[in-house]
């Protein structure tokens, strides 16, 4: 599906798809002092609804706290431009808002605290990230030869375009060795998250999931852990070793663009069934009710446009 849209939000106000253009010598683009979300927009039962609005955008705004950034608009003002961008787009069938909190071009060097403040958002129509197959059978999964970004060096808990590139380098790896994805683990050898999702594994019965250590604090694992608690499935936050994910019952990847992508193997040791297991998709359904406005107990993460 193309990336494409007619109108995109940029500082305040709505501008023409083909208008949204930066300066060559835009601050983030050189040095990716930025911060951003990834939002999704369901067709629902009673029409188009932005998922857990409000969450994101606290997100977004802690994220460019945590980066040193101050962004010139509010919580408010960027939830309201981000529901006036999907009423102005009319879309037709689910989409992804990507809010962007950058600097912008004027001046250069490594001290960003002078350079201008700019937000753009965009919004297009996406489908599953990880394939509407990956969503049905799983995908195939390797440990990355990269550690997850060290929270000694790097502040995980933010959104930062800075962290993707350990996250593109693992990924470019795994698909070049022919996986789907790749699973990062910290720098004792325990998981840590995907390269844009967090991980869960069933043993026995039970939902393990490592703690937010040294991934950024996920909405859709958040999501999952309430879904857990609604069907009675017990869950332990702990941490995980890679040969215990080779020996699970089943596994599966959590994010907002993936939504709950099942995994069928890790380092080619076929996980469970091979295919996507029984939880997973309880949980998977449990997940889509909501998203889709058939769950009134989280009607109110549900933002109508
Ligand atoms: N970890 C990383 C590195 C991510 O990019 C994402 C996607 N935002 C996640 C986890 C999952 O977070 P969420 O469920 O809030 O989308």
């Amino acid at each position: 599906m193309a990336i494409k849209a007619d109108y995109v939000w940029m500082d305040g106000q709505i501008i023409n798809f083909a208008d949204a253009k930066v300066h060559f010598l835009t601050h983030s683009l050189h040095y990716a002092n930025a911060v951003f979300e990834g939002t999704r927009a369901y067709k629902a039962e009673n029409g188009m609804a932005i998922f857990r609005l409000q969450d994101h955008t606290k997100r977004l705004l802690e994220s460019a706290k945590i980066t040193a950034i101050t962004p010139p608009f509010s919580q408010k003002e960027l939830e309201d431009a981000q529901i006036e961008l999907l009423r102005r787009n009319k879309f037709n069938s689910n989409t992804y808002i990507r809010p962007l909190i950058f600097l912008g071009d004027g001046i250069m060097g490594i001290y960003h605290a002078k350079a201008p403040v700019r937000v753009g958002i965009a919004a297009w129509e996406w489908g599953a990230y990880l394939g509407e197959d990956g969503l049905n059978k799983g995908i195939k999964v390797c440990i990355s030869s990269l550690m997850r970004n060290s929270t000694k060096a790097n502040f995980n808990k933010a959104k930062a375009s800075a962290n993707y590139l350990n996250s593109m380098m693992a990924k470019y790896e795994a698909i070049n060795s022919g996986y789907e994805e790749a699973l990062m683990c910290d720098e004792e050898g325990f998981v840590a998250e995907g390269t844009g999702e967090c991980f869960f594994m069933v043993k026995n019965g039970e939902l393990i999931t490592p703690p937010n250590d040294y991934a950024l604090k996920s909405i859709t694992q958040d999501t999952v852990l309430k879904i857990a608690d609604d069907l009675g499935i017990e869950v332990v936050r702990r941490r995980i070793s890679r040969d215990e994910i080779y020996v699970c019952d089943e596994a599966f990847f959590t994010g907002t663009a993936a939504e709950i992508t099942p995994i069928n193997s890790l380092d080619h040791r076929v996980i469970g069934n091979g295919s996507r297991g029984e939880i997973t998709k309880k949980i998977q359904d449990a997940f889509f009710d909501i998203v889709y406005g058939r769950n009134e107990k989280y009607a109110s993460w549900l933002t109508y446009i």
